[in-house]
């Protein structure tokens, strides 16, 4: 999966590079960063960043997906119920002992700019206008090859082996 993002003003585009991404020492089932693309004012361009959300946001996910189960949330929302009321509790007791801040996965800074969505809006660094995200799925998933993985802290411990040229192809 690639995404571009592009100016609904101007006519300044950008590829942005994704990787499937993971935690260490949480085998068998590996907690993922909470991936969200932003702003990194260090690069000047837009990155996959990891989001650390506060441990208030973590809980207030909890109690909602408690409530309404099938409602729509922006954190993250991708199992069941049930199974995501367990990795929810799993992400708040990593968010406990987490002390970093939010991380771009490019140049592993923290002086990064989200939006309000994990592909949301992001500003235009070449007019005052907007930027929207165009997904596009191409062929196979990023399970074809090995993910990079992080430490709790978010500092690379060891690069995934997707070639470049997947990684920003779109
Ligand atoms: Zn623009
Ligand atoms: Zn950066």
């Amino acid at each position: 999966m690639s995404v571009k993002y592009q100016c609904t003003h101007c006519d300044f585009t950008q590829r942005v590079r994704q990787e499937a991404r993971v935690y260490e020492k949480e085998e068998p089932k590996c907690l993922r960063p909470i991936c969200w693309l932003a702003w990194c004012h260090t690069c000047k361009k837009v990155v996959d960043a990891e989001r650390v959300p506060t441990l208030r946001e973590l809980e207030d996910h909890l109690e909602s997906v408690r409530l309404e189960p099938y409602a729509e949330r922006k954190l993250f929302a991708y199992w069941p119920p049930d199974e995501e009321i367990i990795v929810t509790q799993r992400y708040i007791e990593w968010r406990k002992n987490r002390v970093a801040p939010s991380r771009c996965f490019e140049c592993g800074g923290h002086d990064v700019l989200f939006s309000t969505a994990s592909y949301g809006d992001l500003p235009c660094p070449q007019c005052s206008g907007g930027m929207e995200a165009h997904i596009t799925l191409i062929g196979g998933s990023f399970t074809r090859f090995a993910a990079a993985v992080y430490s709790l802290e978010g500092e690379l411990i060891t690069p995934g082996n997707a070639p470049e040229e997947w990684l920003m192809e779109f």
